[in-house]
């Protein structure tokens, strides 16, 4: 399987990372859109957030309680997580990763 993020989660790919631990993986955003903009994701694949909710809840609670503790390091005065799924969604990647936006004022609605 010819997968980006896992590439960088077997270190075939370099990412500038900011968090890791057994089950999830999280590093900068090569396009940042916000001061603070990090992927957040796990580390076995899954296509998108839903694939990973429905095998794996553990794992997509841990992707939030991550952007918690980065959030809370960085002092951010808020934040927003963004998962983006398939091609109307936005999703460019298919592999799941949560977006971790803070760093400015972010404008709602979303575009
Ligand atoms: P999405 O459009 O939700 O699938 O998000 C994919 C994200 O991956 C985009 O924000 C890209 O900027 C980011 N991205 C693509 N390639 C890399 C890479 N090699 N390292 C870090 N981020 C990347
Ligand atoms: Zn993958």
């Amino acid at each position: 399987m010819n997968c980006l993020f896992c590439a960088i989660v077997a270190g075939d790919i370099p990412a500038s990372k900011v968090k890791e631990n057994d089950n999830v993986l999280a590093f900068n955003d090569i396009n940042p859109q916000a001061p603070t903009h990090i992927l957040i994701i796990p580390k076995v694949h899954f296509e998108n957030a839903g694939e990973l909710a429905a095998a794996d809840e553990k794992i997509l609670a841990e992707l939030f309680s991550v952007a918690r503790d980065i959030a809370a390091e960085k002092s951010l005065n808020g934040y927003r997580t963004v998962f983006n799924t398939g091609k109307d969604g936005g999703q460019t990647v298919f592999h799941a990763h949560l977006h971790l936006l803070g760093g400015r004022a972010l404008h709602w609605p979303p575009g």
